[in-house]
């Protein structure tokens, strides 16, 4: 098929959405004769007007990869300054979602506007692929089966279904056009990145950052491990709320004389009875006032905070007291007095401790806190103070382990039960012994696992930590913690938004030690080895070595593979009691870890990479994930931050707010916007927003940006449409002999480059969108493209007017495709392809720079500027006066049949106006009119009066041509050619049209 008939029914339509000057396809008998018709220069281009972006846009990665882009792209920039942007891995587990999508859009925009900027920006992307989610979805797929698995076994099916994953998601990110390593990325489980993981960890561990210890620590009984503080969140729960009465064993007169002889008990409140088997103490607030009342039928006596002695009362139906005001207390003591007394557990065989602490309040409760501290941080801290036993009483799975443990009995009822189960029993245990006064239930906020949403409990561990407090030595020889350390580093890196510092200071500040271990499978062991004998972990720098060089042979699998012996040199010896036995610790790292291991895994070791990184950017919550694990690892191990700018973006919500959920089917599914709009649409929507702050998506904002994204298509048509027959080399116009109006485009166009240049540099993507939307609609649409059809149309095709248009639109076309590439990947390599060719030019818009201002204007366009403001004052003032004169209808509609007419007002002592009489000749075309007439006339009527100058609409004089459809004064001037303007005479005798002699009546047809 020849090019000529594959453009035809190309053109037609793109003739339909244009103004011809020509009359117009409505016009019921077209006056402009066919022949002549074929004379107009009209747009001819093979881009389409639709995109066709679902189907369009995987033909062209197709292509992309058979020319591996990526791999020229960073050949084209070897040796040029680098700029690293890291990303953090996302999570291999299920497909993308919105979020991913906006967050590697933004890093795409970053690489590609660093690119195009003339930088080395390689982009390596990764992910993260060990961890519970994983392992809990395995373990669903393996059921029974997983227990009779070796953990080699279940690693194995790990990394098959985050292999998966990684292929799954790679596919829909290089889908919405990406660009990166994609062939080779960073994977978390690679031998390589295990090794890493471990030698970092050994890092911290022979730096003695690393401790073993008892700790409270917030744990999931359904996913049976320990949770970092990022892996908690907090939701609403029902728990139980009962009030339980402990009785004084102690000397009730050592706390007031006039408890002497009394009965005495103190009351607990708490909302976890499954913790009372382990309680060990009863804490009061030193400084708090208590008092002693008593119940008036059994005469026996209680101990509460004064505060909350009222509602102590009334919260509890068994007791009996009239009245709860100051004269009825038998005695009042502050908390201080309580310290060192004892009570009796209400179930148990054991005497609990009256201890002080000062987190007791009288907000809630009745001021005695019952404490265990083996399921409370507060209750740990104090048990340290006192010390109680930390002893654990409910084993990983949440189920109570107490029988013959410290004064449990065999066969306790709640013995066995998971605790939220073993607190119905342990109510009605209370109840028996008459220790319960009210068994009521509490709705409150309470911390929920992450991962599977179950409430999750305190319970005190055996953990690994990173001590915050370990110290280090700063740049200038002083000693400082860890922890000081990261905060000072946190002040060298730029935030955006800035409030982005205080927030993760703030939590650094504030943070426990790091506990890194869990209790899992899937994952890089703490490959450490454990005495047999006293427990002491072995740390021998050579042995740690090995461990690493064995991993990246082998990964972690040979820590499960293979047995002590196989891992440790014959002879080595414990350096605290000489044993030679030893076990291998079987915790694995926390996540955070790996991932935050990655400056070194990924930048250190990566040649065409470095730390610190130029930029890390990922979504807000990641101050207490990502961006503060690397922080840790990095400061630790390097003594440095491993990023010089962290950028944070919000989340993404539906138009009004809220989270996307199944159950309310908001939600905006990238890959499904892919395959029904474009991956195109979904890049221009986060060009659309401020990442920075939350982000709106539906259905309905897709479509509106769609319709943006066709409009600006329908503009880069109307550049190639009209470019066509423009060869640069040979046909542009120096800038000083072009046409003022291209001039000033071209001006615009310029500061068009400067603002989006801008808005990328600062990563202002928004910026660069509505700059580009509001150039296309105000500068291009309703200015520039409008007014130049006649002269693109109507001039012969050689006519240094029309090359001016010509030269204008190229460097248009050109910069629009470049500035828009970062954004418009595909589509910009679109239009690329059909611009005009040299010898020079990239093969893909991606391989180019953005153009330098020199190749738009040579210089300043200061003084064109101010001409072109009067000029389109004037030309907006014309706009209304035909608008005005059309309704009243003393004129046409038809501008290409009007005259303007300009005039001066009487006490204007300049006039005419300089500069409308120095661009005289191009004001027609400027308002798109037949005739403009600048009068020396004072205002008479009929004239509208617009400050200086007055503007009057009125029919053109002479009459119509057939060819341009202007009404002049020249029409049939010209023998050859005698229905037409002098003007068209030109266009026709340029290319040699055949003479034709007046037409008949009857016929419209020239003579061929
Ligand atoms: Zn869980
Ligand atoms: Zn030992
Ligand atoms: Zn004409």
């Amino acid at each position: 098929m020849s090019e000529a008939t594959q453009a035809k029914p190309e053109l037609k339509a793109l003739k339909s959405t244009l103004n011809l000057p020509v009359g117009g396809k409505d016009t019921p008998s077209d006056p402009v004769p066919k022949a002549l018709k074929s004379t107009l220069n009209l747009p001819q281009t093979t881009f389409p007007m639709k995109a066709n972006l679902p189907q369009n846009e995987p033909a062209r990665l197709e292509a992309w990869q058979q020319q591996d882009l990526y791999a020229q792209i960073r050949t084209a920039r070897a040796g040029q300054p680098k700029y690293i942007l890291h990303d953090g891995p996302p999570y291999a587990n299920g497909a993308i979602h919105l979020g991913h999508a906006l967050n590697k859009c933004i890093k795409d925009f970053v690489v590609k506007t660093k690119t195009m900027a003339g930088f080395d920006a390689p982009y390596v992307p990764g992910w993260d692929c060990h961890g519970l989610p994983i392992e809990i979805k395995v373990d669903e797929q393996l059921g029974r089966k997983k227990l009779e698995m070796d953990p080699i076994a279940v690693r194995r099916a790990c990394r098959e279904y985050a292999q998966k994953y990684v292929d799954l998601q790679r596919s829909q990110f290089e889908r919405i056009g990406v660009f990166g390593r994609w062939n080779d990325p960073y994977l978390t489980m690679s031998f390589g990145y295990e090794a890493s993981i471990v030698e970092t960890f050994y890092d911290f561990f022979e730096k003695k950052f690393v401790y073993k210890g008892l700790k409270p620590v917030y744990w999931c009984i359904h996913d049976r491990t320990a949770l970092a503080e990022a892996e908690v969140e907090y939701e609403q729960h029902t728990s139980p709320s009962v009030y339980v009465r402990y009785k004084l064993t102690s000397d009730p007169a050592a706390i007031d004389r006039a408890l002497a002889g009394k009965d005495v008990y103190t009351i607990i409140w708490t909302t976890t009875p499954w913790t009372l088997p382990a309680s060990q103490a009863v804490a009061f607030n030193p400084e708090l006032d208590y008092v002693a009342f008593e119940d008036e039928t059994t005469a026996e006596t209680y101990i509460v905070a004064k505060e909350l002695w009222g509602r102590v009362v009334a919260a509890c139906p068994a007791l009996r007291v009239e009245a709860t005001n100051v004269n009825y207390y038998l005695a009042k003591f502050p908390g201080s007095k309580l310290e060192g007394t004892t009570f009796q557990h209400p179930f148990l065989d054991r005497s609990i401790l009256g201890v002080t602490a000062d987190y007791v309040t009288a907000e809630q409760g009745t001021g005695a806190v019952h404490t265990s501290p083996a399921h409370g941080v507060d209750d740990f801290y104090t048990g340290q103070r006192y010390k109680l036993p930390e002893i654990q009483y409910v084993d990983n799975a949440g189920k109570q382990r107490h029988t013959d443990l410290h004064g449990g009995q065999p066969g306790e009822p709640y013995e066995g039960l998971t605790v939220f189960k073993s607190n119905a029993p342990i109510i009605e245990l209370l109840r028996e012994r008459g220790a319960l006064l009210s068994d009521t239930s509490f709705e409150h906020s309470y911390p929920h696992c992450w991962r599977c949403h179950n409430p999750v409990i305190v319970r005190a561990t055996e953990q690994w930590f990173i001590g915050m407090e370990t110290p280090m030595i700063t740049d200038e020889g002083t000693v400082t913690t860890f922890r000081q350390r990261a905060l000072d580093e946190i002040k060298k890196v730029v935030w955006d938004p800035a409030w982005g510092e205080e927030r993760i200071s703030n939590m650094i500040a504030t943070r426990p030690d790091w506990c890194i271990s869990r209790q899992r499978i899937w994952g890089v062991p703490i490959a450490v080895f454990l005495c047999d004998k006293c427990g002491e972990p072995l740390n021998e720098p050579a042995v740690n070595k090995s461990i690493v060089d064995l991993f990246k042979k082998e990964g972690a699998d040979a820590w499960y593979a293979r047995d002590v012996a196989s891992l440790l040199p014959a002879g080595t010896a414990c350096a605290g009691c000489g044993h030679k036995e030893f076990r291998k610790e079987m915790d694995i790292l926390d996540v955070w870890f790996e991932s935050g291991s990655s400056w070194h895994a990924v930048l250190d070791l990566e040649p065409e990479l470095h730390s610190p990184a130029d930029l890390y950017t990922e979504g807000g919550d990641q101050h207490r994930g990502w961006f503060h694990s690397s922080l840790l690892t990095s400061v630790a191990v390097r003594n440095h931050a491993p990023y010089k700018m962290v950028a944070t973006s919000g989340w993404t919500l539906d138009e009004q707010g809220r989270a996307f959920s199944k159950s309310l089917g908001n939600g905006v599914d990238p890959v499904d916007i892919a395959k029904r709009l474009g991956g195109e649409i979904i890049r221009l929507w986060v060009a659309s927003v401020d990442f920075r702050e939350d982000v709106a998506a539906s259905e309905n904002l897709m479509q509106r940006v769609s319709d943006n994204y066709r409009k600006l298509r329908n503009t880069l048509r109307f550049l190639l449409g009209n470019i066509h027959d423009f060869n640069p080399e040979e046909h542009s116009i120096a800038f000083s002999a072009m046409q003022p109006l291209d001039q000033y485009i071209l001006a615009r166009t310029a500061e068009l480059d400067a603002k989006i240049r801008a808005a990328y540099d600062s990563f202002e993507f928004h910026r660069a969108y509505h700059a580009l939307n509001e150039y296309v609609n105000t500068d291009l649409s309703a200015l520039y493209l409008d007014v130049l059809k006649d002269r693109l149309y109507t001039f012969a095709p050689n006519h240094p007017g029309r090359r001016s248009a010509q030269t204008a639109l190229w460097r248009i076309a050109e910069t629009l495709t470049r500035l828009i590439a970062p954004i418009l990947s595909f589509t910009a390599d679109e239009v690329w392809a059909l611009l005009p060719k040299s010898a020079t030019r990239e093969s893909s818009v991606h391989l180019a720079l953005f153009p330098a201002m020199s190749e738009i204007i040579p210089g300043t366009t200061r003084q064109l500027e101010e001409d072109w403001d009067q000029l389109l004052t004037l030309r907006d003032e014309v706009l209304k006066v035909l608008e005005e004169a059309r309704t009243a209808k003393t004129i046409s509609n038809k501008p290409s049949e009007t005259q303007i007419v300009l005039g001066w007002l009487n006490s204007v002592a300049e006039r005419p106006n300089p500069v409308f009489e120095q661009y005289k000749s191009i004001l027609p075309e400027l308002f798109g009119v037949a005739q403009v007439e600048i009068s020396n006339a004072i205002v008479t009527e009929g004239t509208v009066e617009k400050g200086a100058f007055y503007v009057q609409a009125k029919p053109a004089a002479g009459s119509k041509c057939e060819r341009c459809w202007r009404f002049t004064e020249d029409v049939s001037q010209e023998a050859n050619y005698p229905t037409v303007c002098l003007r068209c005479a030109d266009a026709l005798e340029a290319i040699h049209f055949p003479p034709y002699d007046a037409p008949s009546s009857n016929s419209t047809e020239p003579q061929a």
